[in-house]
């Protein structure tokens, strides 16, 4: 096996074990609510609808009155929004999308079954009982459970809980997330490129993340090679972040001070992971905040992001189901030398619903992540031959 390398799975169990879910709840504006956590179950005081309607536009009739014959006097009109009056015998009432069914009326015929004569209604169709009737609480029934706690709040999640008048909601206070970037050699885009310099995309790529995922961030920028400016930072970070991230530093070359940083101002667990992108990983708290160090490499550190910090966010942030969901896909493509460690290849669909692969799965080649349209989850050694299903990861189910 991977001698004295960590399995992916074993890692993210001791994170995730260790990960203290934000306890602060906020009551907030429905209106503002998406992409939160909901801190707990919300339940209907209503049924929804709250009243039987018409689900289309036609005539309200009672089926009793149609032995006789299928011309019936239209008695009345009723809108979306009025209240009709009950249905007398014998007659229709002209009725419209959302109105209230009148006391009396049990079908709606759709007006395209229907011939306008006049004050009266030549029905071209015997309707079936209840038919074009949304029905009381058909929808969702009073005291019934409409979300769950823990969950993230999609808009047709806002949309159902207005449905039943809530106005405000309980989410999780957001996480704060700190990130900062180890490296002399980086430098922003704008100032000029020295020569041994490269740009530092980390920035992009991690601050970008850490808005899908709805923290609050702050970012600490670049920070020198040294160990006492290194600490300083973290020593700064933990007292205003839950969670500290951070891209470059993490191996064990002379350059490299997250280790010594971590484990002079806090606890550092130190892990050589068995995967590819990645292998190094970082992770430890600092007083009250947990830590996490990514490899530098920008494709490495994008996967690990996704890998680990993504669920430990998640949980941390209060979400309950915090694994991303794969798809079988098939693999339009071949991976004759498998690693020994687990690999999450760059590939992206194609039109025939197969996935390519990207030519080069350099760490280093950030182009592979811009092109993809997700990871394939390679278990160890395996080797993948063209037209075999494998594990895929798309970006869809990892963004949140
Ligand atoms: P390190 O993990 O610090 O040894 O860095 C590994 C590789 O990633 C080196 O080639 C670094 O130059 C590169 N790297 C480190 N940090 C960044 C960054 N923020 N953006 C882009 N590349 C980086
Ligand atoms: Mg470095």
């Amino acid at each position: 096996m991977n001698q004295g390398l960590l399995s992916v799975d074993a890692a993210l169990e001791q994170m995730l074990a260790a990960a203290k879910p934000v306890v602060e709840v906020e009551q907030i504006a429905t209106l503002e609510a998406t992409n939160r956590v909901l801190a707990r179950a919300q339940r209907s005081t209503m049924d929804v609808p709250p009243m039987d309607n018409s689900a289309m536009d036609g005539y309200a009739v009672r089926l009793s009155d149609l032995k006789q014959g299928n011309s019936l006097l239209v008695g009345q009109k009723i809108m979306a929004g009025s209240v009709g009056r009950p249905l007398e015998p014998g007659t229709a009432a002209r009725i419209f999308t959302g109105a209230p069914i009148p006391p009396g009326a049990d079908a709606v015929v759709m007006q395209e079954h229907c011939v306008a004569e006049g004050n009266k209604v030549l029905l071209k169709r015997t309707p079936k009982p209840g038919e074009w009737i949304r029905t009381v609480g058909s929808d969702v029934k009073k005291g019934g459970e409409i979300l769950p706690a823990g969950k993230r709040l999609l808009p047709q999640d806002t949309g159902l809980a207005a449905s039943v008048g809530i106005k405000t909601l309980p989410v999780f206070r957001k996480l704060r997330l700190g990130l900062f970037f180890t490296g002399d050699e980086l430098v922003m885009p704008g100032e000029p490129l020295a020569p041994g310099r490269i740009y530092n995309s980390n920035r992009f790529t991690l601050r970008g993340l850490a808005e899908v995922f709805g923290c609050e961030l702050r970012d600490y920028g670049i920070v020198p090679d040294t160990l006492q400016a290194t600490r300083e930072v973290l020593r700064r970070a933990a007292g205003e972040c839950d969670l500290i991230v951070t891209s470059g530093g993490v191996s064990v070359g002379e350059a490299d001070f997250v280790k010594p940083a971590v484990e002079a101002e806090g606890k550092l667990l130190m892990w050589r992971i068995a995967m590819k992108p990645g292998r190094p990983l970082a992770f430890g708290t600092i007083r009250g905040a947990f830590f996490i160090g990514l490899p530098g490499n920008p494709v490495s550190s994008f996967v690990t992001f996704l890998v680990f910090v993504r669920p430990f966010l998640l949980r941390t942030q209060g979400m309950t189901e915090v694994m991303p969901r794969a798809i079988a896909a098939r693999a339009d493509f071949d991976w004759p030398q498998p690693d020994a460690r687990r690999e999450f290849l760059r590939v992206k669909w194609n039109a025939q619903g197969g996935l390519e692969l990207y030519p080069t799965q350099d760490s280093a080649v950030l182009t592979s992540t811009a092109w993809a349209d997700g990871l394939v989850d390679n278990p160890p050694g395996r080797a993948v031959g063209r037209g075999e299903m494998v594990r895929f990861l798309p970006y869809s189910e990892l963004y949140w």
